[in-house]
């Protein structure tokens, strides 16, 4: 599969998210019973993740969306940017944050840094994928999807060059 100027290989299917989110789900509904939580999805990323690990939850809960940066092409930009979209009051609420990825963890960091200081009441990380050998700031990472190598990926929501988002599987990069 090609995508602008690179090679693709499915790498996860949709069939095995779904099952994978379902798993999720009943750890998350259980662990947050009686607790409220509000889902802060990091778009754009998270936007095919946090729909369909969403509707899996079956206890009272908010979801809301903010957006942080963006990844040009295959790197990171380096610069995280501001924090925008926040529109809920996050005080005292148990908060969930929902990444697709974390790969260096710098994103999760400067976030975690901003909602601390607003005054949640708890945090935890909700990721679809994670990179353990690409993770330079260590974060305590709760449900995680998926552990992956160090190899870009496409699809499921994360794109290349803006582009691949709207896969249903998971691709990764051909060498
Ligand atoms: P971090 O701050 O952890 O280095 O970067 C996290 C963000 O980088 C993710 O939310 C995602 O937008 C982007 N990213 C990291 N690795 C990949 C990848 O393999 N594929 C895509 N499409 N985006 C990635």
């Amino acid at each position: 599969m090609q995508i602008r100027d690179k090679h693709f290989d499915i790498f996860i299917s949709a069939k095995k998210i779904k099952k994978r989110i379902q798993d999720l789900a009943v750890q998350i509904n259980a662990d947050y019973v009686d607790k409220n939580p509000v889902f802060l999805s990091i778009l754009n990323g998270a936007f095919i993740f946090t729909a369909d690990m969403f509707r899996e939850i079956s206890i009272p809960a908010e979801v809301s969306f903010i957006k942080l940066k963006s990844y040009r092409k295959m790197e990171s930009s380096g610069k995280v940017k501001e924090l925008i979209g926040l529109e809920h009051n996050i005080f005292g609420r148990n908060i969930i944050i929902v990444e697709d990825i974390v790969d260096t963890g710098k994103t999760l960091n400067h976030i975690l840094q901003e909602f601390e200081a607003l005054g949640a009441k708890s945090i935890e990380i909700l990721t679809l994928l994670h990179k353990p050998e690409a993770t330079k700031n260590p974060v305590s990472l709760k449900y995680v999807g998926f552990e992956i190598p160090d190899k870009f990926v496409v699809g499921y929501g994360l794109d290349y060059d803006g582009y691949g988002r709207n896969l249903a599987d998971l691709y990764k990069i051909v060498e």
